[in-house]
């Protein structure tokens, strides 16, 4: 059996283009969807990250500016531009890339920002509205691994899913996403005595963990859809997943590929998030 892939590079076509559409309409009735991304220091993987951030938000017509400051910059500082970007009718959506260096306490940038602006989805009154299912902004990741399953048009109802990750801004939202489908839900870590055992007996498997071959082809469930959040280097320098791609696509009857999986469905979600935002704001809600 060789499983059917998941193409997160088609799936994101398709919603990018509803962005644009919609940014187009937002644009005719006079407001243009703006994104604020803040980099903080030369971290070289979060400099192409917030790049491909900035390009996504050109391409399906959203303004987006890039505020990038040296390591050096002070905490009040950097609290001072949140601030001063909840304030600006332009910005719908600040995204503040992390990691920010030491000296900065990230929680308490993210707590800065205006929910009605966390599009990244990581702020307390965000995930505290995803754990009582009520509205706000999902974090983009796990928003996007669930697009997937709606791509596939696969019911969650009674499946067990098993999540392999309880980072709060994958593994955590994740889980909570997949119950409020009415998954059965596990959630797996480096404290899991025998993950093999939780992951045979799963209909679904989400791996964000972030080491290569986490899941390997004796660890799936035939017909299994496992979705490989993992970013990784394989020995050759190239990306992979935390899935064993080869073997576990012979055993699975769903699974995403690393590259052109879950990742650009993170970024297609932040647009989403963002216009979502614009769309939210007294003015256009109004007038809706
Ligand atoms: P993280 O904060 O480091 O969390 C990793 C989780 O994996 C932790 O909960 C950890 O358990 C668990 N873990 C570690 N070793 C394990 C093992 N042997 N068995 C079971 N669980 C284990 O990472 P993250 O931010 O969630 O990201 C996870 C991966 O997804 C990374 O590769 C990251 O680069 C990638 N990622 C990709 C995207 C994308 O757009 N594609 C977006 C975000 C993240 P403990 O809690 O017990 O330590």
């Amino acid at each position: 059996m060789t499983a059917h892939i998941i193409d997160g590079i088609a799936l994101s076509k398709q919603l990018r283009a509803d962005v644009a559409l919609r940014a187009a309409a937002l644009r005719a009735r006079g407001v243009v969807p703006g994104l604020a991304v803040i980099l903080v220091g030369e971290n070289p993987a979060s400099q192409v990250y917030v790049r491909n951030k900035v390009k996504a938000c050109e391409d399906s017509g959203l303004h987006s500016v890039l505020e990038r400051y040296p390591a050096t910059l002070s905490e009040a500082e950097l609290l001072a531009r949140v601030d001063a970007l909840n304030r600006d009718p332009a910005i719908h959506g600040i995204l503040v890339q992390l990691p920010l260096p030491a000296h900065i306490d990230a929680h308490k940038v993210i707590e800065a920002i205006s929910p009605a602006k966390d599009v990244d989805g990581f702020h307390v009154a965000s995930a505290g509205a995803l754990m009582v299912g009520q509205p706000g902004f999902w974090p983009c990741t796990p928003y996007g691994c669930m697009k997937m399953f709606e791509s596939i048009g696969y019911d969650l109802k009674g499946k067990h899913a098993v999540v392999i990750g309880r980072s709060n801004i994958v593994g955590k939202p994740m889980a909570l996403m997949l119950l409020q489908k009415n998954a059965t839900v596990t959630i797996c870590h480096s404290g899991t005595p025998n993950l093999k055992a939780m992951t045979l007996q799963a209909d679904v498997v989400v791996a964000a963990v972030g080491k290569r071959n986490v899941l390997t082809a004796d660890m799936v469930k035939p017909g299994a859809v496992v979705i490989d959040v993992g970013m990784n280097r394989n020995d050759e320098g190239k990306l992979c997943g935390d899935v064993d791609f080869d073997g576990v696509k012979e055993v699975a009857g769903w699974i995403t590929p690393v590259p052109g999986g879950v990742g650009p469905m993170t970024i297609t979600m932040l647009l989403v998030n963002t216009l979502e935002a614009a769309e939210m704001t007294p003015t256009v809600a109004r007038s809706a």
